[in-house]
């Protein structure tokens, strides 16, 4: 079958032949139905450098993953075949303290292991079928497509979470600021409209990404400049944000998210950028909470199907091949894709 692998760091990624995956005991074979691209896969394909992560190459892309039970390994019981499934995509040990605790985006053992997930080290979506190490790691879909799904589990189940931190703050006439209005952050303010009460002002450098976010529900849109911290503050009667989520990590977005951080507010970073922001005693409003958020739980990925079943939250998709999909990337890559890339790799 063909996959869309990542063959060298530092290189664009190559459609190549594969074997049809055959799972081992335990193990799930799923026919792929979705893949999403996610900007973390142009982190990983550009900005990694050769040995800053324990991971074999080549292997396949895709971690944002949902398909059909297409064959079970030995010992695996209570599955369909042809059932549809979302694929949760942090492949942890499930042994761990933190497994245990039903935090398996913060398994203790990941360092151990060959990868992160299909996709981060390990064969991911990007192929016509893709061998998942355990039906723990999966979640059935009631009636969602596996194309609507896919971006559920990371383009909405991140955003999830890090609103999710934030919510007691955000009551009625509170500000939440979304920067980065992109394959997270269209979700990132839906989340936020359907939980909370907040105001919702997005910033983004992408016309049509703010003309996305209006048309998803944001009360505002700023162009990112030098004054939208001060539009953030004329927005807000001088006061700021409760919260900022920022979908970007630039030195400027961080600032940004700082500057408009009202006293015993939250900024919450999801952006794998390279920026940084200097933490001391006066150089934010007191009682700031600064957090880092990394992906999220299963259980927050069931909530998140439940939402989008619900009809609360609705991936904005265009749709690509795997031969099409390096277009994909690229269009990724030049802020050119509005919404979630997703590759619908067809059956053989
Ligand atoms: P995307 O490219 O679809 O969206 C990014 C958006 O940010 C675009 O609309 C772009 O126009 C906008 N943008 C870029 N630079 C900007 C700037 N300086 N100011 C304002 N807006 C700007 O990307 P995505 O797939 O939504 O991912 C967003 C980020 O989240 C990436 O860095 C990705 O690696 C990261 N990510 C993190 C996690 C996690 O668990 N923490 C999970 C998934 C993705
Ligand atoms: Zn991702
Ligand atoms: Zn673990």
């Amino acid at each position: 079958m063909k996959a869309l692998r990542l063959v060298d760091w530092q290189h664009d990624p190559e459609v190549q032949e594969v074997p049809h995956p055959e799972p081992g005991p335990g193990e799930v074979v799923v026919k792929v139905g979705g893949a999403g691209l996610c900007h973390s896969d142009l982190h990983i394909l550009h900005d990694f450098e050769p040995g800053m992560m324990p991971w074999q190459i080549p292997f396949t892309l895709g971690h944002e993953n949902a398909g059909w039970i297409d064959s079970l390994g030995a010992g695996v019981t209570g599955w369909e075949i042809g059932q549809p499934v979302a694929v949760y995509g942090f492949w942890s040990c499930g042994r761990c303290y933190r497994c245990q605790q039903g935090l398996d985006n913060f398994c203790e053992n990941t360092a151990a292991m060959p990868g992160f997930g299909g996709g981060l080290g390990l064969d991911g979506g990007m192929a016509k079928y893709m061998r998942v190490p355990s039906g723990r790691l999966l979640v059935p879909l009631e009636n969602l497509s596996p194309a609507e799904a896919a971006p559920l589990t990371d383009a909405a189940l991140t955003p999830y979470r890090a609103v999710r931190r934030s919510i007691p703050i955000l009551v009625p006439g509170s500000t939440a600021v979304v920067i980065g209005a992109g394959g997270l952050g269209h979700l990132a303010i839906q989340i936020l409209k359907h939980l909370t009460p907040a105001r919702v002002v997005v910033v983004d450098k992408s016309q049509a990404a703010l003309e996305l976010a209006a048309t998803v529900g944001a009360d505002a849109g700023i162009l990112a400049g030098d004054d939208a911290a001060q539009q953030i503050r004329d927005i807000t009667g001088g006061r700021g944000a409760e919260a900022t989520i920022d979908l970007v990590g630039a030195e400027t977005t961080l600032k940004l998210a700082a500057d408009v951080a009202q006293a015993l507010g939250h900024v919450t970073l999801v952006g794998v950028g390279p920026g940084t922001y200097p933490f001391g005693f006066f150089t934010a409003p007191y009682e700031v909470a600064f957090a880092n958020s990394n992906w999220g739980t299963i259980g927050e990925l069931i909530e998140v199907l439940r939402l989008a079943e619900a009809g609360h939250l609705k991936v904005h998709i265009q749709r690509f091949t795997l031969e099409t999909a390096v277009d994909g990337y690229k269009a990724l890559q030049n802020g050119e894709l509005v919404g979630r890339g997703v590759v619908i790799p067809e059956a053989e």
